[in-house]
């Protein structure tokens, strides 16, 4: 198997991680980490292994979520689209695997930023999978389809203005084919919406489960594996600091109670893994691929 999908079962479930691409994030201490001190945030890359002075990038997968339930088959996140000449790969990566857009009838969106619905819509304007009902968090979906204010965010004001451009593109030729939620509910059977917010208002994890089997989709609650270790140190792209941090909390601690399986967006390829606690800290710990 390559690194564009990866496949496994979930109790009845087929599931299929499908790389959209990579995207090299520049200085990626300063944007994951932003409120880590200085002097502690050296110390805590040495023990990942990764050189203070020298971690210009993460080059980070873009791992979207295809699950066959028998029933229904949801794609959870789209991807980037043509944002990037090293994004926009999902539909490929479906086709290479036996599945056409016309295929999918349920689109998971998690949350509103670009690397996350810059596949929603095809180079047309209309939407890449032409037959899905699409689901979004309902204060998400208004966030962005609103006046969105992203004055909280510690980036450039030409990155705030592109991720708004993205969602201004990707997001309103599918209102007449949306399922907005409110609460956490069942999406379709086996599927089911799980709150997340901070990352974004209106962030939605998603709980997939069958025969007792379980995967919890995270989506940005956590950007880095670093963030395990340091749950408190957020980034430059985190909408609501506090929430985040409450959020993040709460989800791990779930993934490790109940030891299921975590897909975490940005991890490395496939993005699977499961999850320890030690005290109020986490570990990452990702399955082991062959091949
Ligand atoms: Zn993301």
């Amino acid at each position: 198997m390559s690194i564009e999908s990866f496949a496994f079962q979930l109790g009845a479930f087929q599931c299929i991680v499908v790389n959209d691409g990579t995207f090299a994030y520049p200085h990626p201490a300063q944007i994951f980490f932003v409120n880590a001190p200085k002097e502690r945030l050296e110390e805590v890359l040495r023990k990942h292994k990764l050189d203070p002075e020298r971690w210009e990038h993460y080059v980070s997968p873009y791992s979207t979520l295809m699950i066959d339930t028998g029933q229904h088959r949801v794609l959870v996140d789209t991807g980037a689209g043509d944002l990037e000449p090293t994004t926009g790969k999902l539909i490929p990566n479906l086709k290479v695997i036996g599945i056409a857009p016309e295929d999918v009838d349920t689109v998971i969106l998690t949350h509103g930023h670009p690397d996350h619905i810059g596949g929603t819509i095809n180079k047309d304007g209309r939407p890449a999978f032409p037959n899905a009902r699409y689901v979004m968090w309902k204060s998400e979906w208004e966030f962005w389809t609103t006046e969105p204010n992203l004055a909280e965010l510690k980036v450039d004001k030409s990155i705030k203005e592109a991720i708004i451009k993205v969602a201004r593109r990707n997001l309103p030729p599918i209102q007449n084919k949306l399922d907005l939620i409110d609460h956490e509910t069942e999406i379709v059977p086996g599927i089911r919406a799980v709150a997340a917010p901070g990352h974004t208002p209106g962030q939605m994890a998603v709980a997939v489960a069958s025969h007792s089997q379980e995967l919890l989709y995270i989506s940005d609650v956590v950007i880095h594996p670093i963030h395990l270790d340091q749950p408190d140190w957020y980034a430059a792209v985190d909408f609501a600091p506090q929430q985040v941090v409450a959020t993040r909390h709460k989800l791990l601690h779930r993934a490790a109670a109940e030891n299921v399986l975590v897909q975490a967006f940005h991890f490395p390829f496939p993005s699977l893994g499961h999850i320890t606690q030690k005290g109020d800290r986490w570990h990452w710990h990702p399955i082991e691929t062959t091949g």
